[in-house]
């Protein structure tokens, strides 16, 4: 453990914290917060701080219950955005019911329960997210527009490159609040800028990626740019990703390495790489979880569409190492920055698992170009699509009961639910598009 209460006690009164926020992730992906002056600090961590759970989205929204905020203390922060006199910190809460038992449908205790059963195996599981996203200029009125007065591509340096106080001020933040930064660019559309974190462990990381997002929208409007973590904003242009790294170890020993392979990959290296492809299609109603996200997985920027894995070909939706490269760790390319990290963290590492404890062989490895491969060439080798919109993509996340089981029951009916709804209200429009073509002609 980091801090105890009485650590966090005096580094309050020492820092002259004003309020405390008690924060917490929906099933969508959304934080959450309340707010209670420092009188209340002690009350908040002996558990007593409640939320009304039944007005709120993906919540038993009609059993009136009373939830019961658990404040996680090695997350206890100073935000460093909040005015400097009078600060404001903040604790990452677990969330519980009256009985006193944990919240199931929490994506933080869902991605726990999967830690905790791949820990009884023995492993551990480290992550590094690279989370791409979109500055663009906000109108007259403080609305956010998709403008951009930017040209610079692909890591070019300013005077190009506007985002880039911006992305130095977030990095430079981030870094005060402990954060270790890896490495950030320009990326390669007009206003897009990438941040990688370095591996670490992933509950912290998945809590990390949630502030992150914070602290990216709220330094970015000091520097009058809107931030935005939609996957695709611009037809025209490439859209954002979350792409994962991940290594899994065993005794302290990253088990994706092999010596004696062609790749420099294990047995359970690939079997790991098995279990994600074998359950993908279901997994992307939550790696993919918008009306959007499909928009972004399309043929020609540099987005996977099909379910591949390759050494060499960079936009596989697994992407292995190289044999040179000496870290052995997996990245998965499908999954973008509107995702829950909870769930993601959670579905590749039991997927992933799953491979292994069922010995599942790994299909091909793509070789060439997908783009220079015909239907028939595709058909002929196996290679299978990820679902095209988040109708399908729900529809196999539905087909998948070992995946319903990681999420539990009622999370998925919960979240099939407000999905379904999300897909109708976008289906029952009548779009531009719609128009051009049809309005004229037909
Ligand atoms: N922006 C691309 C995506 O949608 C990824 C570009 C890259 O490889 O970094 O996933
Ligand atoms: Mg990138
Ligand atoms: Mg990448």
């Amino acid at each position: 453990e980091k801090y105890t209460r009485e650590d966090i006690l005096q580094m309050a009164e020492e820092e002259d914290v004003e309020f405390i926020r008690l924060q917490f992730t929906d099933m969508f992906g959304t934080m959450k917060n309340i707010a209670v002056p420092f009188s209340k600090l002690e009350k908040a961590m002996d558990n007593q701080c409640v939320i009304d759970a039944s007005s709120m989205e993906g919540f038993y929204r009609n059993e009136e219950e009373d939830m019961y905020l658990h404040p996680d203390l090695n997350t206890f922060c100073i935000l460093p955005w909040r005015p400097q006199q009078g600060k404001v910190a903040r604790f990452i809460c677990d969330i519980y019911k009256a009985d006193g038992t944990p919240y199931r449908e929490s994506p933080r205790y869902i991605l726990q329960e999967t830690v905790r059963k791949a820990k009884e195996k023995g492993y551990t599981f480290m992550v590094n997210p690279e989370c791409e996203f979109f500055l663009f200029h906000t109108d007259d009125n403080g609305m956010p527009t998709t403008v951009t007065h930017e040209q610079a591509g692909y890591m070019d340096l300013s005077p190009v490159d506007l985002g880039e106080n911006a992305r130095r001020d977030i990095v430079l933040t981030l870094e005060e609040m402990g954060y270790d930064v890896e490495s950030s660019h320009h990326e390669i559309a007009p206003g897009q800028q990438e941040i990688d974190f370095t591996m670490s462990d992933v509950q912290e990381t998945a809590d990390k990626l949630m502030t992150f997002k914070v602290a990216v929208r709220t330094i970015s409007k000091r520097h009058g740019l809107h931030a935005t973590f939609m996957p695709k904003p611009k037809e025209e242009v490439n859209g954002s990703g979350m792409h994962i790294n991940m290594v899994l170890y065993k005794d302290g020993k990253n088990i994706f390495e092999d010596e004696n392979d062609i790749l420099g990959l294990s047995r359970e290296a690939y079997a790991f790489i098995a279990g994600i492809l074998e359950h993908i299609k279901g997994m992307t109603a939550i790696f993919n979880p918008l009306v959007n996200s499909y928009k972004r997985l399309v043929p020609g920027f540099e987005a996977p569409s099909e379910i591949t894995w390759s050494s060499g070909q960079r936009t596989a939706l697994i992407k292995v190492p190289s044999r040179r490269q000496r870290e052995k760790e997996i990245e998965l390319r499908s999954p973008d920055p509107s995702a829950n990290p909870y769930l993601v963290f959670a579905l590749c590492l039991a997927a992933g698992i799953d491979g292994i404890e069922r010995n599942l062989e790994i299909p091909e490895e793509l070789t060439k170009s997908i783009r220079s491969m015909s239907e028939e060439e595709k058909n002929s080798q196996g290679i299978d699509s990820l679902p095209e919109n988040l109708s399908d993509a729900l529809y196999e996340l539905e087909k998948d009961v070992w995946l319903k089981e990681i999420l539990g029951t009622a999370f998925f009916e919960h979240y099939k639910k407000a999905k379904k709804k999300e897909w109708k209200s976008y289906m029952k429009q009548v779009s531009d598009w719609e128009l051009e073509q049809y309005l004229y002609q037909i």
